[in-house]
């Protein structure tokens, strides 16, 4: 049997290094027993997925000397390797579990399921679809869908009994039918659900081992009870544990930067941050702490992890990085390196427009424009000192904007300076008084170029990292400060802002 493994991103956002954790390990597993790693897009969230993610995902995973067999950009006998291109598959196998009466069509409204929903979370009972739709006859379900009647397609879950998964790296894991809904299968729009698309996917893309995150164990049994239905076998299920922040919760980045591109902005090197991730949950049977992938490769076994939630911890990343920058380089490759990572024509071209305005000579560019190319800012809380604000309004004007960019998905100018301009009117501040806590937190200073324009270049984690950074400064924000900061948040969000 030839082993085959994938990784399955979503395009919905910036390349989380999350993903790139679990391509290594997959690719590690493939390569060590000459099979194949598949990159297979799943794209079936067509709200949110975008080619810009799917572009960043495929650039950054190669940025980190990832590769794969199969995938969008190379092609395979597998293919489509994208999921919004397979739809037909998605439905003819809906279609095949309908005949078997595995799956049924369900006309519940929205508004039924939500009743629903608030009846059994009111009940305390667990939340989950009541089967309404399950015993409807050939002929009532003929006539709702001759009338139009939006609907989706459900699969059918025992009541009843106990579902086994296991697991490469744990025990058998128990879960009670009963804890299981009816998932759907195929949306109103006639779109696979997640559980379909992966079930059929990996299936037919012949996968023989799925390695992902402990977050999907819960779906595990949803996608064995389709393997059942439709009669094939399957893979392997390998779930590793998640990336956790130093407090021990689960990475994300509302305490960390998660973007692979904040990693290459803040100048670590592919090298270092793939040696790292191989540290999370894993080790060299010597422990060694500095190995590349080649070595990782020739060693590799799953069943060296470790399911102690893995910490990622910027400070040892700092230091991995250090050593391999100072053990690894030539003074000639590293020049080469700080060429490739920001001391190129791209990246100058991106920053000087902003900056050629401003300069009377060319020297002038590197002291205006050196938080471009810099990591956390040298602050102190007399930084702030010259926008006059009181420490409060400061905190808020700090914290609201940190809050609204977390959850801003289009990083364009545009779309940053609109939602700065609504806090800003919802506040009651003037827009230029507004953005001045910003660009010292930004850019260092209080003028420079326009801290919109380096906020887009920056990227979001960037930037967010160095909002955090000016909170940090300045003391933070501590416990109850920040209930009352949620509070006024939430009620400035929910008024209409003035400047509009
Ligand atoms: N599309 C899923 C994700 O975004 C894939 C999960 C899996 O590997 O099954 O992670």
């Amino acid at each position: 049997m030839t082993i085959r493994t994938r990784i399955a991103p979503s395009p919905t956002g910036d390349p989380h290094v999350g993903t790139a954790y679990i391509a290594l390990f997959n690719q590690c597993f493939a390569r060590l027993h000459g099979g194949q790693f598949i990159l297979r897009i799943e794209d079936t969230d067509r709200q949110r997925s975008t080619p810009a993610s799917e572009q960043a995902i495929l650039d950054s995973l190669k940025w980190l000397g990832l590769n794969w067999d199969e995938g969008p950009d190379v092609g395979g006998a597998f293919g489509p390797y994208r999921q919004s291109e397979r739809g037909a598959v998605y439905e003819q196998h809906a279609q095949l579990l309908l005949e078997k009466s595995h799956a049924f069509h369900c006309f519940c409204s929205s508004e039924r399921l939500d009743t629903l929903r608030a009846e059994q979370m009111a009940a305390q009972t667990p939340v989950g679809y009541d089967g309404h739709c399950l015993n409807l006859t050939q002929s009532e379900v003929s006539a709702q869908i001759a009338a139009d009647i939006p609907h989706v397609v459900r699969m059918k879950v025992p009541r009843e009994g106990v579902c086994v998964i296991n697991d490469l790296l744990r025990d058998p894991i128990e879960i009670e039918w009963s804890q299981v809904d009816m998932q759907v299968l195929l949306k109103a729009d006639g779109m696979p659900t997640y559980h379909l698309a992966n079930v059929v996917d990996d299936h037919l893309m012949q996968i023989t081992h799925v390695i992902r995150g402990e977050e999907w164990i819960s779906s595990a049994p949803k996608h064995k009870l389709l393997y059942e239905y439709f009669g094939w076998e399957m893979p392997q299920l390998c779930h590793l544990p998640l990336l956790r922040n130093p407090d021990k919760s689960k990475l994300s980045k509302r305490k960390n930067p998660t973007s692979i591109l904040y990693y290459q902005r803040m100048g670590f090197l592919p090298e270092a941050l793939l040696n790292y991730l191989g540290r999370m949950g894993w080790s060299m049977p010597d422990e060694r702490e500095k190995f590349t992938l080649d070595e990782m490769v020739a060693v590799f076994d799953l069943k060296r992890v470790s399911l102690g939630g893995p910490i990622f911890d910027l400070e040892k990343l700092r230091w991995l990085n250090g050593t391999w920058i100072r053990e690894n380089f030539s003074p000639e490759q590293l020049a080469d390196r700080l060429h490739e990572w920001a001391f190129n024509r791209d990246y100058l071209l991106k920053i000087l427009p902003l900056a050629q305005v401003r300069i009377e000579t060319l020297s002038d560019f590197a002291p205006l424009t050196a938080f471009f190319v810099s990591g956390m800012l040298p602050l102190n809380a007399d930084s702030f000192k010259s926008t006059g604000f009181e420490d409060e309004v400061l905190l808020q004007v700090l914290q609201f904007t940190l809050w609204r960019l977390e959850a801003q998905q289009d990083w364009q100018r545009d779309a940053i300076f609109a939602q700065l301009k609504d806090i800003a009117g919802a506040m009651q501040i003037k827009i230029k008084d507004f953005f001045a806590p910003l660009f010292i937190a930004i850019a260092g200073t209080q003028s420079s170029v326009s801290v919109i324009d380096a906020m887009s270049v920056l990227g979001p984690d960037m930037c967010r990292a160095r909002l955090r950074h000016a909170l940090d400064t300045l003391g933070g924000v501590g416990k109850k400060r920040m209930k009352a900061f949620e509070k006024n948040y939430q009620a400035l969000s929910e008024a209409t802002p003035e400047s509009e």
